[in-house]
């Protein structure tokens, strides 16, 4: 069979997965990005790889599962190849449950779950804290716990993807041609373009500003209250994210509302609060308008596709859209579902 050369244009963790699947299945594959691997919204700090709720099921719910459910055999060939650490571990998720009402519909979830999660993972009800000292206090004195919750630290997990890429044969540049099959995987600038060129807004930028804290937790779950996330990261590290922001002035920057994230983190887990704040971060996700993954052949530009839309959960996303998009690009089998098409967006 003859080799495809393929361009991946953008080099986040789409753009990385895409072109480490084509490159996986044999195609001569060149990764382009001017400013680098992971200098986009993949370049964060916060690294959730968690599920969506096990119930009212859709297309969006089970490419997230199946996603999920390959991501440690997929950190795992990336670690090996590379032979260096992803942070990737399935350590679940902890979340208090604030209502009678709230408690009534995890039991709920946990019946669903068994059935919706294929019996490979768990949507557990506790009467108790498993991890006391950690957070967070449930004012129903019952909690969730599930077992298909994992974390990676993107400032691992993209140099470990970048460095296995490398050691497989696969080319990253700066500059490069439309060459062969092109892949633009070009995150918000990608989105700006394409609502340029198609005269409609395709998709826009949501700001998420985070922070990274100095303090060991690297063995406990990952937490969930109040709409924060709190992650211990393999380093020693702990991730505290994140502000959702359609309008904003300055992409890049943090403010007060940062400081607000972290004081509700401190509540929630108290242990934190004396934590350093080694760094805060801010970031544009790449946001759809449809808000799912936007995949597929770029419309009447023959040889042309595109990965975007990663929005939120782009982490989690990743290993299973680097799979349709080989599919696609090198074996034009369509195995994207309905409402993740670039059309859709259109
Ligand atoms: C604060 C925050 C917290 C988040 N937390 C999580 C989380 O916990 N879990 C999760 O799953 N997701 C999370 N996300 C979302 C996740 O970061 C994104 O979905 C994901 O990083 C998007 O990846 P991407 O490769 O599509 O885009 P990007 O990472 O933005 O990559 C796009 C790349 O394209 C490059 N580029 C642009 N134009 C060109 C061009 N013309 N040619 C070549 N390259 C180009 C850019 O330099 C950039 O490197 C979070 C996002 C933010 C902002």
């Amino acid at each position: 069979m003859a080799i495809t050369d393929v361009t991946v244009f953008g080099a986040g963790i789409f753009g990385m997965s895409v072109a480490y699947a084509c490159l996986k299945r044999g195609a001569n594959v060149t990764l382009c990005d001017p400013n680098g691997p992971g200098t986009g919204a993949s370049g964060g700090l916060v690294g959730a790889l968690a599920p969506h709720v096990p119930e009212l099921w859709n297309n969006k719910k089970q490419f997230q599962l199946e996603s999920l459910l390959m991501a440690q055999e997929f950190w795992d060939d990336i670690e090996q190849a590379s032979g260096l650490p992803s942070g990737y571990k399935r350590s679940g998720r902890l979340q208090p449950l604030a209502s009678a009402r709230l408690v009534e519909l995890a039991h709920e979830r946990t019946v669903k779950a068994v059935d919706l999660w294929q019996g490979k993972a768990d949507w557990r009800v506790l009467d108790e804290n498993p991890h006391p000292g950690w957070g967070p206090a449930s004012p129903t004195g019952f909690w969730v716990y599930d077992t298909l919750s994992a974390r990676m630290s993107p400032r691992m997990a993209g140099p470990a993807l970048a460095a296995a890429f490398q050691a497989r044969g696969g080319k990253i540049t700066t500059t490069a041609p439309e060459k062969g099959v092109c892949v633009w995987a070009t995150g918000i600038a990608g989105l700006i373009k394409m609502s340029k060129v198609f005269s409609h807004e395709v998709g826009n930028g949501v700001k998420g500003q985070s922070a990274l804290l100095g303090h060991d937790a690297r063995d406990l779950p990952q937490v969930f209250s109040d709409g924060v996330h709190i992650i211990p990261h393999a380093d020693g590290n702990v991730a505290v994210g994140s502000t959702s922001e359609r309008y904003y002035d300055d992409p890049n920057t943090t403010d007060q509302q940062l400081e607000d994230v972290l004081e509700r983190a401190y509540e929630i887990c108290p242990a934190l609060r004396t934590a350093p704040v080694l760094e805060r971060w801010a970031g544009l996700r790449p946001r759809a308008s449809t808000r799912s993954p936007m995949l597929g052949a770029w419309p009447n530009r023959a040889g042309h596709f595109i990965a975007n839309g990663g929005f939120k959960i782009g982490f989690g996303m990743a290993p299973k859209v680097g799979e349709v998009m080989a599919d696609l690009v090198l074996e034009n089998r369509d195995t994207i579902p309905e409402g993740f098409r670039v059309e859709d967006n259109l």
